[in-house]
C-alpha cells in the first residue's frame, strides 16, 4: 500500500513495462517553503524514454483490443484508490509544490473525479453509420485509439494534471508515457503506484522523470509515438509544434494565459471581490486560468478595491502544512523574481502599491520562495504586468469606463484561455461572453475546471480540450470505412 512515507525521502526510478528501474543519475526534489529535501527521482534521458515508449508500443495492441468495460474498471479502481489515499497524496502535493493542504486536498479530489469521469466516458465512444451515395454502398465511421501518447505535465497541479491526461488517453485505448515536471514528480510517482495497484497492465502506463528536452525529443522522433499532449508554457508549446512537423504528430496544447476579470457597474461588488481573491490567490497565483488583470468599472472601483485590499492583507502566508496557512510559497526563487520584476516595472510606470509588493523575508520565510500577496492600482493596459502572464500573487487593477473599449483591450492579448465577468445585466451576460475571444468564460464566478466541461484555450493559449466528451476525442482517430456490397 503506498503512503506518503513510501514516496517521501526515497529514491524513485523510472516506471516502464510494469517495473520500477533505478538509474544512477538522480535529482533532488525540494520543498519550496523550506528548501528541504523531500525525495529523489531518476534524472533520465533518451535511453530510458525510448525504453518506456517501446514498452507502451508493445502494450498497445492488447490494451486497445480490450472492451471499454475492462479499461473503465482500471480507471474506476484508480479513482477509488486516489480517494482512499487523498490525505497522503495531498501531503506529497503540498510538500513538493507548496500549496496549502486544503487546496492540495481539493486538487486530489479533482484528480479522482477525472479518473472516474473518463471511466464512464470510455463506454460512450461510438462510431456512426451514414447513408451511402449508392444503393450497394455503406459508410461506416469508426473511432479508434491514436496509439502511444507522450504526456508532458507542469508543476502547478502535479496530481490533477496527471489524471486529466492519463484518464482520457487510457479510456480511449491508448498507451502512454508520462513526463512530469522535475520540480514535482513525486505526486506522479504516487499516482503511478496507485494505478499499478488498480490493475493497469504492464506497459500501458509508463513514467519517465528527467531531462525535459531529451525526453521531449524522443516523443517527437520515435515513430511509435503518435500524439503528444502538453500542458505548460507557450514558449515550450511553440517548440513542440515545430518539432512535431517532421512526423506530423497530433498535438494537444494547454498553454499560458492572460485572463481578465471584468467587473461591470451593475455587478455584485462584494461577490466580485471575493471571487477575484478565490481565483487570484489560489496556488499563490500560479494557475494557467488565473486572473491576470482586474478591469473594474469606475463606478464600483472604490468599494471593489477596498474589499480586495482588506481581504488580501488578511491572507495568512506560510508553510502549506500549517493549518492556518491560506497561501504558500511560489515554486522557486525565479518565480518570485519574475513577479517582483513586473511589480517594479509597474511602479516605475506610475502604479501604486496598495498592499504587498515585496518578497517575504524574516525567520518564517527565510529559506522559502515567498512573495507577499499584492494589490496594485493605477495600472494601464500597456504596462508589462498587464501584457505578460504574472503567475504569482499579484492583483493589478485597471479602472475602465466604457464596455466596448474594455472588450477591445482584453481581446488584444495574443492569449485566449479564460475570462471572468461580473454583471447582473442579462444582455451583458450574453453579449460580453459572445464577444470575448477566450476558450472559456465564467460569469459571476471564477472557478472553471470540472471533468465534464471542455477546458482549453484559443490563440496562443493552445489547442485541444481536456474534459467532457471533447477530452476523449483528443485520443481517438476517425476512420471512414466504405463497404461496397457487390456490383
Ligand atoms: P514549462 O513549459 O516550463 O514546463 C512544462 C512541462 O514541459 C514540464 O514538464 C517541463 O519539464 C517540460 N518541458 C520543458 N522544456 C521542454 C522541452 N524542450 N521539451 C519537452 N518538454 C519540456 O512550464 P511551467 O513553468 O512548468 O508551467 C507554467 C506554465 O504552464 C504557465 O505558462 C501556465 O500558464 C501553463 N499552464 C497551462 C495550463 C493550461 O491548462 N492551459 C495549465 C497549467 C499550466
Amino acid at each position: 500500500m503506498p503512503s506518503a512515507e513510501v514516496i517521501l525521502h526515497q529514491t524513485h526510478g523510472i516506471f516502464a513495462n510494469g517495473q520500477w528501474h533505478r538509474i544512477p543519475d538522480t535529482r533532488a526534489v525540494t520543498d519550496p517553503a523550506t528548501g528541504n529535501l523531500v525525495g529523489t527521482v531518476a534524472y533520465a534521458g533518451k535511453t530510458e524514454a525510448a525504453l518506456a515508449v517501446d514498452a507502451a508500443s508493445q502494450a498497445f495492441p492488447d490494451w486497445a483490443a480490450r472492451t471499454a468495460e475492462e479499461r473503465a474498471l482500471v480507471l474506476e479502481r484508480w479513482a477509488d484508490l486516489i480517494s482512499a489515499h487523498r490525505e497522503e497524496l495531498a501531503k506529497v502535493v503540498t510538500l513538493e509544490q507548496g500549496k496549502p493542504l486544503a487546496e492540495a486536498l481539493d486538487e486530489v479530489d479533482g484528480a479522482a473525479k477525472f479518473a472516474k469521469w473518463y471511466a464512464e466516458e470510455a463506454k460512450r465512444v461510438a462510431g456512426e453509420v451514414v447513408p451511402g451515395s449508392a444503393r450497394n454502398r455503406r459508410i461506416l465511421i469508426w473511432r479508434q485509439p491514436v496509439g502511444v501518447c507522450g504526456l508532458i505535465t507542469p508543476w502547478n497541479y502535479p496530481a490533477s494534471m496527471v489524471t486529466r491526461k492519463l484518464s482520457p488517453a487510457l479510456a480511449a485505448g491508448c498507451t502512454v508515457v508520462l513526463k512530469p515536471a522535475l520540480q514535482t514528480p513525486l505526486s506522479a510517482v504516487f499516482l503511478f503506484r496507485l494505478l499499478q495497484e488498480a490493475g493497469c497492465p504492464d506497459g500501458v502506463a509508463n513514467l519517465v522523470t528527467g531531462r525535459a528536452a531529451d525526453i521531449g525529443e524522443v516523443f517527437m522522433q520515435h515513430p511509435a509515438v503518435r500524439k503528444v499532449s502538453f500542458t505548460g508554457s507557450t514558449e515550450v508549446g511553440k517548440l513542440l509544434i515545430r518539432q512535431s512537423a517532421d512526423q506530423v504528430k497530433r498535438l494537444s496544447l494547454e498553454l499560458g494565459g492572460n485572463a481578465p476579470l471584468i467587473v461591470f457597474p451593475d455587478a455584485d461588488v462584494e461577490a466580485a471581490a471575493d471571487g477575484a481573491i478565490a481565483n487570484k490567490f489560489e496556488n499563490a497565483g500560479q494557475m494557467c486560468n488565473g486572473i491576470n488583470v482586474m478591469y473594474v468599472h469606475e463606478q464600483v472601483a472604490a468599494p471593489f478595491i477596498e474589499r480586495l485590499a482588506e481581504r488580501v492583507q488578511a491572507l495568512r502566508v506560510g508553510h502549506g502544512l500549517h493549518p492556518e496557512t491560506q497561501m504558500g510559497p511560489l515554486i522557486d526563487h525565479a518565480a518570485v523574481h519574475h513577479a517582483h520584476t513586473l511589480v517594479e516595472d509597474a511602479v516605475r510606470a506610475g502604479a501604486r502599491v496598495v498592499t504587498g509588493g515585496h518578497q517575504l523575508t524574516g525567520e518564517r520565510y527565510e529559506r522559502g520562495s515567498f512573495y507577499a500577496p499584492t494589490v496594485l492600482t493605477g495600472i494601464t493596459p500597456h504596462m508589462r504586468i498587464a501584457q505578460e502572464e504574472i503567475f504569482g500573487p499579484v492583483a493589478p487593477v485597471v479602472v475602465f469606463r466604457d464596455e466596448d473599449a474594455v472588450l477591445k483591450t482584453v481581446n488584444a492579448t495574443p492569449y485566449g484561455l479564460a475570462a471572468y465577468v461580473y454583471t447582473r445585466d442579462v444582455r451583458r451576460v450574453f453579449e460580453v461572453a459572445e464577444r470575448l475571444e477566450f476558450g472559456m468564460v465564467a460569469v459571476n464566478g471564477t472557478s472553471l475546471s470540472v471533468p465534464q466541461a471542455p477546458f482549453g484555450g484559443i490563440k496562443e493559449s493552445g489547442e485541444g480540450r481536456e474534459g467532457g466528451h471533447f477530452g476523449i476525442e483528443e485520443y481517438l482517430n476517425i476512420k471512414y470505412v466504405s463497404v461496397t456490397l457487390g456490383p
